[in-house]
């Protein structure tokens, strides 16, 4: 399973259209991205935190350890100024969901492909 695959699993198990911050997982049903990757591998994710939560997925999915930048122009808000203007993938994906309020699935694309046009 990779993680496009991980966060459409995870998706289909939570509600759609509320974009969840600041946690993993909330009642009811709703998960940020890396919630929905968690639930879509079958981890509890609502007793998990974000620390936990990105170690546990980055063994999973390489990808989550790669260096990257944020794709939205002139943004300078990346969650540790110490990483910008790249971070690993995790935190960008957690910046993306919780600062640009990105679709889950249209995170998941990105972080996986480098592909923004999918939703
Ligand atoms: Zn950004």
């Amino acid at each position: 399973m990779d993680f496009v695959e991980a966060v459409r699993r995870g998706c289909e198990q939570t509600i759609g259209g509320i974009i969840l911050c600041g946690s993993l997982y909330s009642i009811p049903r709703t998960a940020c991205v890396l919630g929905a990757a968690l639930l879509g591998l079958g981890l509890p994710a609502s007793s998990m935190t974000t620390r936990m939560a990105i170690i546990a997925l980055r063994d999973v999915f390489p990808v989550l350890s790669q260096r990257r930048s944020c794709p939205v122009p002139d943004c300078c808000s990346l969650p540790d100024p110490s990483y910008s203007p790249q971070c690993d993938a995790a935190l960008l994906a957690v910046h993306l969901n919780d600062d640009h309020r990105w679709q889950r699935m249209r995170i998941a694309h990105y972080i996986q492909d480098g592909d923004d046009s999918g939703s």
